[in-house]
């Protein structure tokens, strides 16, 4: 014999209820079966709504018309889809039980109050019309139909709504009662009688919420069945709630112990008093899909995967923690069993208990709907203590959730809780309470529920899935903007490779940002930019527009990448770093910034554990900063540094050598991207400014912009105002005293190089005359070249050559700063 399960979403159709009876029909050929049902998906929730309702005669038609109508629909889909259908048999079903709500209705009214065992008939009465309408279905393909009544032995204790079954007294009772079985046999889940009250009048009660399962799992115990079966909507447990973990896998296999911590802490496949009575009997039970019968589902049984140590993750909302704590605590003999007792008294169960170990504070967390109960009975209970100071005000702190990692073999592995920890840090969580069961089967956390979500995406990131996300919003699509998003989207398949889900979220131009919450479609981005625009649904770039959207997305990576060369953004990153963004930009106005704003981006990613990149500040993509970095974390110092620092001045420069004009040079330049958007950034030193005073601070010296010598390339006397395209047109006006320049450089076998200096603390910028013996001489073309000499690099400088413009080279070091984000994975 079998017990198999069916709950409500898997009836919650006339097609569910067909391919119900297809599998019952399926397996009655292989074994005997005696089948549970939950009432139709959402039908249970109409009925409790209509026993909280009864002094509201508007909301109770209301509510007795959804009841009647999702039943009336199931009932006449199946009429118009089986032949044979015995609808009448159904109608005449739904109308007495209809009348006897009613009655039940008036009757509750009258007392201006619904004792619970009045309650529990009526909210079981979803159940009783699933055993009628599947009883018809069966019916009509020819199968012989016996049906079990719960009343007749399933005998709990007297909760009318929460009741517990006596196990050992059912199983006497249904070996009394159904010593023969038919092949199939229907009985109604969620239901028991209550032991104590009388066989005439048998007092209803129901097992909790969801406590079909349970049911199903009493019957196996009674009906001795040699397995447990749980139909449901999806193919098994999987190692998250795959309703929020999209990545969420199935899991084979489970030990009883573990499904249990597991159901507990909520994972609602399972009703957590299902497994103590299959557990006690070693009854096996199977989770399968009603709507994919062919998958092999989850068995949960005495054997365990020794393979995974952690199994999975859930979580459990809507939970309030109880602080009781105070002088009077410390010590005092029976303090904590006055506390438990109270909540006992109260019928209220305690979802996890912890204790300080000063003894001073006793917490604990409750479902939120009993916390004001709980703390009114422990006001009561503490008058005088309360009263005297020995105990302070009773504290409810609410909107709390539970995380709960579970595994039978998780104390054979060290570290597993560190990992869980820094998980939590990494997702920005805060932890209110921590309790691990002394098995070490699992550790659970107690946690603001508005982080769940995000604290359950990146534990299942870092213990399953290890498919880390970086979630990019960039600012400005210019040359390098578009590049990188090229790049992301010419590098998608190897990044899937690596396992490594990049999307950009969210777009900005200057005017405004367009947000995609399943990523925006890179190869298509320029449209869907101009379509959000066009629709309306840009918005400023500010940090309560990207927090709310990573907030309502559940973004755990979130990336701002700022490719403007803009002054006020670069003066925000401050503020999105401590809301929890990593900040990368090729954009130099932060760092460039003053002292304490410097510093203060630093402390800011270090307070919220988020990167702040730069690469691409100094040589383009050049690995200058890291190298750097790098050295100086080594204990090398910096001692003196000269190199080429703009690719654009490389680029002109070396033309001037061939003998171009300096206009025209530039305005090569300019064509090629080479170019700041204004090349007056780059003409005027400033940009080489920029760039040598990062490497100075990046070397520890304490430097400001105004600390630096620049020699600009154009003349004091120049007249530089007007737009770009005016200076432009100006330029040539200064063609020739630069030849004049070149060309005595040249009688001395020099040439031109525009230079960036560190030496003795002072930095510089200058155009020299350089001759062959340089190292200097010969980069042009755009080339960066950057000579350290350090400590360590000595007599000999350490030199770094290559492209240090161009959008292809800056997008793939913002690229490369991007990937960094994740650093944290493998550091933790
Ligand atoms: P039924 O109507 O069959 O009783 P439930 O809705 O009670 O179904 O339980 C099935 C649901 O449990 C799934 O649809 C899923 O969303 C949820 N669930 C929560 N945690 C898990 C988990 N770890 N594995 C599988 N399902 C889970
Ligand atoms: N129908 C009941 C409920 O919705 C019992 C169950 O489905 O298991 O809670
Ligand atoms: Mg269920």
């Amino acid at each position: 014999m079998r017990v198999l399960k069916f709950g409500g979403s898997s009836l919650a159709s006339a097609e569910r209820f067909r391919q119900v009876a297809d599998i019952i029909k399926e397996k009655s050929t292989e074994s005997n079966l005696a089948v549970v049902v939950s009432a139709p998906q959402g039908v249970t929730n109409h009925l409790v709504a209509m026993a909280e309702n009864i002094s509201d005669e508007a909301k109770l038609v209301t509510d007795l018309g959804h009841f009647k109508r999702a039943i009336t629909t199931i009932i006449e889909d199946l009429s118009a889809s089986i032949n044979n259908f015995n609808h009448q048999h159904c109608e005449q079903a739904l109308t007495n039980y209809e009348h006897q709500l009613e009655r039940y209705m008036q009757g509750a009214t009258m007392l201006s109050y619904c004792p619970d065992h009045i309650r529990a008939r009526i909210i079981s009465t979803g159940e009783r019309l699933s055993v009628a309408i599947l009883d018809a279905v069966l019916q009509a393909s020819g199968l012989q139909v016996s049906l079990i009544s719960p009343e007749k032995f399933l005998f709990t204790n007297d909760s009318s709504l929460n009741a517990v079954a006596d196990l050992v007294l059912s199983k006497e009772k249904f070996a009394k009662q159904y010593d023969k079985l038919s092949s199939v046999a229907l009985m109604p889940g969620f239901i028991g009688v209550n032991a104590e009250s009388s066989s005439e009048n048998p007092e209803v009660t129901t097992l909790g919420r969801n406590g079909s399962d349970y049911s199903a799992a009493v019957l196996a115990v009674c009906a001795e069945a040699q397995c447990c079966e749980i139909w449901t909507d999806v193919d098994g447990v999987y190692n998250a709630d795959p309703r929020m973990i999209k990545e969420a896998k199935l899991l084979d296999y489970l030990s009883y112990q573990e499904a249990m911590e597991l159901s507990y802490f909520g994972a609602s496949v399972l009703h957590p008093k299902t497994i103590g009575p299959i557990a006690q009997y070693h009854i096996p039970c199977l989770i399968k899909n009603t709507s994919n019968p062919a998958a092999p589902g989850t068995l949960i049984s005495n054997e365990s995967d020794q393979q995974k140590r952690v199994k999975a993750i859930s979580n459990l909302d809507d939970l309030t923690m109880v602080n009781v704590s105070g002088p009077g605590m410390k010590g005092m003999v029976g303090m904590a069993s006055r506390v438990f007792a109270t909540m006992s008294r109260e019928n209220i169960s305690l979802v996890l208990i912890s204790q300080s170990s000063s003894e001073y504070c006793i917490s604990f967390c409750i479902y939120s709907r009993d916390a004001e109960r709980a703390k009114q009975s422990l006001q009561e209970e503490f008058e005088l203590e309360l009263l005297n100071g020995l105990l302070e005000p009773v504290v409810l702190q609410d909107n709390l959730s539970i995380v709960s990692l579970v595994g039978d073999g998780m104390h054979h592995q060290r570290g597993v809780a560190a990992k869980f920890f820094s998980s939590l840090a990494q997702a920005r969580v805060n932890v209110v309470a921590i309790a691990q069961d002394s098995s070490e089967r699992s550790i659970s956390v107690v946690i603001e529920q508005r982080k769940c979500t995000d604290a359950m995406k990146v534990s299942h990131q870092n213990f399953f899935s290890h498919k880390p996300t970086i979630d990019v919003f960039l600012v400005g699509c210019g040359v390098v903007g578009s590049e990188l998003i090229a790049q992301i989207s010419r590098q998608q398949a190897s990044l899937k490779e690596q396992n490594i889900a990049l999307k950009v979220y969210g777009l900005a131009n200057s005017k405004g940002m367009v947000f995609d919450k399943n990523g925006i479609e890179l190869d298509n981005w320029q449209a869907a930019m101009e379509q959000g625009i066009e629709e309306g649904k840009a918005v400023p770039v500010t940090v309560e527009n990207l927090k709310a959207f990573v907030r309502d997305n559940h973004l755990i990576n979130p990336v701002f990448v700022d490719s403007t060369s803009n002054e006020a953004l670069a003066m925000s990153y401050v503020d999105y770093l401590a809301e929890g963004f990593h900040v990368v930009t090729p954009n130099k106005k932060a760092n460039t910034d003053s002292w304490q704003y410097y510093q203060a981006l630093r402390e800011a990613a270090q307070q919220t554990n988020r990167r702040f990149l730069y690469e691409t500040t100094v040589g383009a993509g050049l690995p200058v900063i890291d190298t750097l970095q790098s050295l100086i974390k080594a204990g090398d110092e910096l001692q003196r540094f000269e190199g080429i620092l703009s690719g654009s001045l490389s680029y002109i420069f070396g033309k001037l050598d061939e003998g171009m004009a300096l206009s025209e040079a530039t305005a090569i330049a300019k064509e090629n991207g080479f170019t700041e958007p204004d090349p007056r950034d780059d003409l005027s030193g400033m940009d080489v400014a920029r760039k040598l005073l990062i490497m100075a601070r990046e070397a520890g010296m304490q430097l400001e912009l105004s600390d630096i010598t620049i020699e600009s390339v154009l003349p004091n006397d120049f007249d530089a105002s007007g737009d770009v395209s005016e200076f432009m047109a100006n330029l040539s006006k200064i063609d020739g005293a630069f030849s004049e320049r070149i060309a005595k450089a040249k009688a001395e076998g020099k040439v031109l190089r525009y230079i960036g200096n560190i030496i003795d603390g002072k930095c510089q910028v200058a155009i020299e005359a350089v001759g062959p013996e340089h190292p200097l001489y010969s980069i042009k073309d755009g080339e960066n070249a950057l000579a350290i000499h350090s400590r360590y690099y000595q007599p000999l400088p350490f030199v770094l050559r290559g492209y240090g413009a161009g959008a292809a080279v800056t997008a793939a070091g913002v690229f490369g700063d991007l990937l960094r984000t994740l650093a944290w994975e493998q550091q933790h």
